[in-house]
């Protein structure tokens, strides 16, 4: 395979030069971090399971209209994606109250909130992603006016779309983090859904047992981290062709 140059490096993906301009090549990879870098580890085939995931959402909410920077899945861990201008702002939204809402505001794991709750975060690693409002948000130019509402309207509208998805797979969507990118088209400018949704980022139940299918296992020393993501894959309908034994694994190892 021809050596590709790579742009930038994270904690669960690679992103190389795409094969045209204006494309990018996000490489999903078997890390997993937590609790801003100081737990790392391997989930064995996690990002054959993510990439998967996550172009299967992509692909929903493109269908609904929502923009996004999802080109196509080209193998087993990369996807084809739109080159985009990171906003350096993440969104949550929440409807059962867990992880950090939890500790901040003393509400007790599980609680229904009376509406979906949308919170912004800097994005920094040296400062743990720090919760910030719209006030820090423009005054310090990380975004304008304009693509916060967008990032909100956009946000509510995801969050709509995929608690029904996931209800009708017996699953409970408790909470997601989404990050949203600029794509620049000649004049115009479009605030469109970037990253990935996956069980890395998102918060989910299963619906009866309210057994934690996502990457909370992974936080929480909790066994059957890899086996959790596949049940997710297994029950939106997309196991990678030939099940899991098209993946290395399953196995933790930290
Ligand atoms: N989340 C994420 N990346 C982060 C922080 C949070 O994907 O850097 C996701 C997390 O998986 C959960 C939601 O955002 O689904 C809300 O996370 P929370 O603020 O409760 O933080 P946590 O307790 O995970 O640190």
């Amino acid at each position: 395979m021809a050596r590709r140059r790579k742009v930038y490096e994270g904690k669960a993906k690679i992103l190389f030069e795409g094969p045209e301009p204006g494309t990018l090549v996000q490489y999903f990879k078997d890390d997993a971090t937590a609790f801003n870098n100081e737990k790392k580890g391997v989930i064995t085939g996690k990002g054959v399971l993510n990439n998967r995931i996550s172009e299967y959402i992509m692909l929903r909410l493109n269908e609904v209209g929502i923009p996004t920077h999802f080109v196509r899945r080209l193998n087993m861990r990369e996807q084809l994606i739109r080159e985009v201008e990171i906003i350096p702002v993440e969104l949550i939204v929440r409807n059962i109250a867990a992880g950090s809402m939890t500790k901040r505001l003393g509400i007790p794991e599980g609680t229904a909130l009376p509406r979906s709750i949308v919170e912004f975060c800097y994005k920094s690693d040296e400062l743990g992603d720090p919760l910030v409002t719209e006030e820090h948000i423009t005054a310090f130019g990380w975004a304008t006016p304009p693509e916060i509402d967008d990032m909100m309207a956009l946000g509510l509208r995801i969050n709509d779309v995929l608690f029904g998805l996931f209800a009708g797979v017996g699953i409970r969507l408790v909470d997601f983090k989404i990050e949203f990118g600029r794509l620049y088209n000649e004049e115009e400018v479009r605030t469109v859904l970037a990253d990935e949704i996956s069980p890395d980022s998102c918060r989910l139940w299963d619906s009866g047992s309210n057994e934690k299918l996502d990457k909370d296992r992974f936080r929480q020393d909790m066994s059957g981290v890899a086996e959790a993501y596949q049940e997710v894959a297994r029950r939106l309908g997309i196991l990678p062709e030939g099940g899991p034994r098209d993946m290395k694994g399953p196995a933790v190892m930290q």
